[in-house]
């Protein structure tokens, strides 16, 4: 089911020849390793509102007011109208996206640090978005979106992998008919995970949940769930809170492991901790232990497989 997941995605990325330059920005990680597991839907903002390619490059420009969208060579061609319009409309039909990958720099897909220009084109400054996804992230702030070049980052990309096939599960139960005991079932196989991000925040979306019966509207709830659940799932995890969630789950076999196993164990949790073992080495002895005693409880954790193993996300951590 998960080869279905829809992820938007600026067309370039994909290796179309859509830039103002004619050519691409192919990025192998979308296209070799994530591409088996999502349906992506590629967008060229510019070629959409009916600019071809090769094409002038467009530039940021803050003058009094708003931020334009102009033609480089010629500030009289503004687009900035044609680009609202197109992303206001395309965008209000994006709703079942999952995560968007959008390439870095630009002034129309750029998340972050895009450059604007002043009006005269004497300076610059590196603090714009561009405006096709400030709608996209006006529109839907709970939605992962990440750029090719921070996807480089091994703990960016495996928290934007994480946060997308979240959102995913989160939006196929929204399909399947919302329940409380269905968002509650949701909550509880996220608990490791959470508690990996942030022990504060989790006790508070805890509280949160807790609270469920107080909505009048189940709709309602779920949308400020889904909301904060995102926010949590941004916070890096570390390896102090990994630590605490092994620890946690290795109190499940107490009874089970025999002495030098659980020596074996805890010495792995901590060399892990001390960064000499990767994430992976304590998980894969402890799947090891969940298969030989199985628990439903921990059975059902995503934290055990938060996303397909075959995209080797955990190695970097
Ligand atoms: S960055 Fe966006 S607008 Fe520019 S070529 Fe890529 S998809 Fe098109």
């Amino acid at each position: 089911m998960s080869d279905q997941i829809p992820v938007g995605i600026s067309a370039c990325l994909l290796g179309d020849n859509v830039r103002f330059d004619g050519g691409h920005k192919r990025l192998a990680f979308a296209v070799e390793q994530l591409a088996p597991y999502v349906r992506f839907e590629a967008v060229c903002p510019e070629m959409a509102i009916g600019l071809p390619t090769p094409r002038p490059a467009l530039r940021l420009v803050k003058g009094a007011g708003e931020v334009m969208l102009r033609h480089s060579n010629n500030a009289t061609i503004d687009v900035t109208q044609a680009m609202q319009q197109f992303s206001e409309k395309k965008i209000a039909a994006l709703n079942h996206l999952c995560g968007y990958i959008v390439c870095a720099k630009s002034p129309s897909c750029g998340m972050e640090r895009v450059r604007v220009y002043s009006e005269k084109g004497d300076s610059a400054r590196k603090s714009g978005v561009g405006l096709f996804t400030a709608e996209l992230l006006r529109q839907m702030p709970w939605l992962p979106v990440e750029e090719d070049g921070r996807l480089t980052d091994p703990m960016l990309r495996e928290n934007f992998v994480e946060r997308v096939f979240a959102l995913y599960e989160l939006n196929m139960l929204w399909k399947k008919g919302l329940t409380r005991g269905r968002l509650m079932a949701f909550h509880s196989r996220y608990k490791l995970s959470l508690l990996a991000h942030s022990q504060p925040e989790y006790r508070e979306l805890g509280r949160f949940v807790a609270a469920m019966d107080t909505w009048d509207s189940l709709e309602d709830f779920a949308v400020e769930y889904r909301s904060r659940l995102m926010t949590l799932l941004t916070h890096k995890t570390t390896r102090r809170n990994h630590t605490n969630v092994l620890m946690h789950v290795q109190g499940y076999f107490r009874r089970q492991l025999s002495s030098p196993q659980r020596q074996e164990l805890t010495q792995l949790i901590d060399r892990y901790r001390q960064g000499i073992q990767p994430l992976l080495a304590p998980i894969t002895l402890l799947k090891h232990y969940m298969a030989e005693y199985p628990d439903s409880y921990l059975a059902e954790q995503r934290y055990f497989e938060p996303y397909p193993e075959a995209l080797r996300l955990r190695y970097g951590h």
